[in-house]
Parts: structure tokens; C-alpha cells; sequence
């Protein structure tokens, strides 16, 4: 029984991360929701680097045999509830946990549904309820151990409708800050701005943000970036958070209930179908068997990957962005790391290999 806060139309259209790993893909093809991203997905079999006005590509293909695929958050969802709707599984839209009880024996969640109080008996709960979610609080915080690291810049994104000016992914390092070019689709770009954390938005008209981001992503070639109508702006603080163990009980936390990445890495979704993953797994086996092992290695088995991503998150952060009171010599270990990362096919390649995403079943390693 899956109960969501919100109504189908706003899960549907929120627009949130769009980069899927090709573990992710296969996932999702796997359990019979693939068939619509195949048709509409954009694979791209690499990405570029840009520093001192030059661009790098970094070739997927090449490197390591795989692809990314941009297909947006809000699609994958979309995907999600109509398979769930079709075989008549049910969706609670609208539907607000309030409370969780006794998760280490038999769990209990008491939630509002059209304007009064219910509760489910259940054998598991999936605490998939996001970072502002109800399920991590319900753990008593002596039994948590957090692990964070809050960055001193932000996020500014937009999307507008305009062809993207790149068929693949630009990450762009400069003095003024790092500057990403994404998309969408075909017709849509999403791009973002480095700026501080307590940036106003009213402080960029869509003048000042297309001016700047031309600045940041500027080539010697004479890139040349197109505007169109921009339809969303919004600011998204940076920040690297793990919760362990992600295991109470009968209780399971999953996705960013569990952990944030800085969204440099695009891995915040990806880590999420990979928690999934696993207790998908285990809640077979204990169905079919009745063993509870596979679930009792929840934790160990799901943090071994969140580490590796939250790694890979925080060097390409640290890597792109620009930190306050950075000096000259800070700048040249920032181009001199981006010079080796584009140069070597050995630094290329650990790019590569974790961008793709980490391989699933390579047995005590991911
Ligand atoms: C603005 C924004 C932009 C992002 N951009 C990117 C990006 O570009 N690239 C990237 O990789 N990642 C990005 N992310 C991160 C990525 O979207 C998340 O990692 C991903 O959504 C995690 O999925 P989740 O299911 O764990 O949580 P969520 O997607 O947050 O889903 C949790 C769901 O639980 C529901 N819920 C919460 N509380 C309750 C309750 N009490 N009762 C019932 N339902 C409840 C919520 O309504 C929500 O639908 C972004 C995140 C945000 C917020």
C-alpha cells in the first residue's frame, strides 16, 4: 500500500533530477516501466568538461562501454503509478502519514485520508517518504548517527523553453563560479548557476542569468548559448548527509529519507532505485523463504554504495565549484585536477565509471 501526501497531478509534473545511470535504466525495464524512457529518453555517451575557455569531452562509450539516459524524475514517477494503477495495486493520493509505531515488532502507521484518521497494520514499512519525511524522525535521534557536510554556494536553475545548445551534458569551471548546461528533451533546457546560498531570486531577472551564464560558459571557439522564455527558476541549497544504520526493525529508510547528495554527481534518484533495489530483494526472498537474512544486510549492503556516491558527489563538487576566499593557488589545483582529470584515460576512466553508475553485483564491492 503506498500512501502519498500529495496529489497525483503534483508528483506528476514536480521537476526535480533527470540524469538516469544505466543500472537505473535497466532496472526500471526490467520491472516493465522502461518501454515509454526507451522511446523518449535521450542517451548520451558522454559528458564535457569546460575550463580556461576550452572544452573536454569525457566519452562514456569509450571508456567504459555505458551510457547515461536523460529522462526526467517526473516521467519516471508518471511511469510508476500507471503500472502500479494497472494491476490495480493501490495509491493513496492525498494521503498524509502522521504517525509510526511499534516498527521493531508489529508496525502500525496512522495516516489522514480524505479528512479523517486510518491505520495500516503492515509487516514492513518502506520509509521512502523524502528528507522532510516522517519516517527518519520516528527514530529516537540517540539511535542515528548522522553524517553531514553542508557547502558554502547554491544552486541557481532554470529551465526554459529553448533547444539545449549542447547535445550532451556541459559542467563548466571559472572564476565566477561553476555553470551546468542540461536538458530536458529536445525543447527543453535546464541549466544552473552557481551562487550563494542566501541568494535572493528576486536579485536575477532572466536578463542577468542568461548574461551570466554566456560569462561562465564562454569558449575561445565562440560558443554561442540561445535564450528563450525561462518557466521555472528556483535555488537548491548543496548539501551531503548519510544516515546509519538505515535499518529499525521493520522499519527500512530509503532514498533521500536516508541520504542527500549535492546534486553535482546526478546520483540523488539513482541512489534511491538502488536502495529499492535492495530491499526489493530482500522482501522476496522473505516471502518465498520466510528468511530475513538479505534483510538484515539492508544497511551494510545499501551504505557501500552510498558512500561510493557520496565520494564521487563531494570530489566533483569540490572539484567544480569555486569556495569563498579561494586564492590563485586554489584556482591552479582547480585547473590543474581538471587538466588531469581530461588528459589521463586513467582519471577519465574513474570519471566515467562512476558517472555511468557503479556496477550492481560485483560480489563484497558495490
Ligand atoms: C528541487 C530539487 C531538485 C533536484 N534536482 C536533482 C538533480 O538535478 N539531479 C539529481 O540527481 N537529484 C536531484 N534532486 C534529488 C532527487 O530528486 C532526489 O534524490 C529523489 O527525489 C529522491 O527520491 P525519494 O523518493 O527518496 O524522495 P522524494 O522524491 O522526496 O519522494 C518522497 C515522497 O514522499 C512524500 N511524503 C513525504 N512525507 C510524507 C508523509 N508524511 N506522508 C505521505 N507522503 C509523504 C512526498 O510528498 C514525496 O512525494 C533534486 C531534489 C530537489 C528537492
Amino acid at each position: 500500500m503506498v500512501l502519498e501526501r500529495h496529489s497525483r497531478e503534483y508528483v506528476e509534473t514536480r521537476v526535480r533530477a533527470g540524469v538516469l545511470e544505466q543500472g537505473t535504466v535497466d532496472i526500471l525495464r526490467d520491472s516493465g516501466v522502461g518501454e515509454r524512457l526507451e522511446r523518449e529518453g535521450l542517451q548520451h555517451q558522454g559528458v564535457e568538461l569546460r575550463f580556461g575557455g576550452q572544452g573536454h569531452r569525457i566519452d562514456f562509450q569509450d571508456l567504459v562501454g555505458k551510457s547515461i539516459t536523460v529522462y526526467a524524475q517526473q516521467e519516471v514517477v508518471k511511469d510508476l503509478i500507471a503500472a502500479r494503477l494497472g494491476y490495480e495495486a493501490p495509491i493513496y493520493f492525498e494521503a498524509e502519514a502522521m504517525q509510526i509505531q511499534e516498527y521493531d515488532a508489529q508496525p502500525r502507521i496512522q495516516y489522514q485520508f480524505d479528512g479523517t484518521s486510518h491505520e495500516i497494520a503492515c509487516d514492513f514499512i518502506a520509509g521512502c517518504d523524502g528528507f522532510h519525511g516522517i519516517c527518519r524522525p520516528a527514530i529516537p535521534a540517540g539511535q542515528l548517527q548522522i553524517h553531514e557536510r553542508h557547502y558554502p554556494f547554491a544552486w541557481l536553475g532554470i529551465l526554459a523553453h529553448v533547444p539545449p545548445a549542447s547535445h550532451e551534458l556541459t559542467y563548466t569551471y571559472h572564476e565566477r563560479g561553476f555553470a551546468l548546461l542540461s536538458m530536458r528533451s529536445l525543447e527543453v533546457s535546464r541549466l544552473y548557476l552557481q551562487c550563494a546560498p542566501d541568494e535572493n531570486i528576486e536579485n536575477w531577472p532572466d536578463d542577468r542569468i542568461w548574461q551570466e551564464l554566456r560569462t561562465r560558459m564562454a569558449t575561445q571557439e565562440g560558443f554561442v548559448l540561445r535564450d528563450g522564455p525561462i518557466f521555472q527558476k528556483g535555488i537548491t541549497p548543496m548539501r551531503s548527509f548519510v544516515t546509519s544504520p538505515m535499518q529499525f526493525g521493520k522499519l527500512f529508510l530509503l532514498g533521500d529519507a536516508a541520504h542527500i547528495v549535492p546534486p553535482t554527481g546526478a546520483k540523488g534518484l539513482n541512489l534511491a532505485v538502488a536502495d529499492v533495489r535492495v530491499l526489493t530483494r530482500g522482501l522476496v526472498e522473505f516471502y518465498k523463504t520466510g528468511s530475513l537474512e538479505p534483510l538484515r544486510q539492508y544497511t551494510e549492503r545499501c551504505l557501500r554504495r552510498v558512500w561510493k556516491c557520496q565520494r564521487f558527489s563531494w570530489w566533483m563538487t569540490s572539484m567544480l565549484h569555486r569556495f569563498p576566499n579561494e586564492d590563485s593557488f586554489s584556482h591552479n589545483i582547480h585547473l590543474a585536477e581538471l587538466d588531469y582529470v581530461t588528459r589521463s584515460r586513467a582519471a577519465s576512466t574513474t570519471l566515467a565509471e562512476n558517472y555511468v553508475g557503479l556496477p550492481f553485483d560485483t560480489p563484497g564491492l558495490f
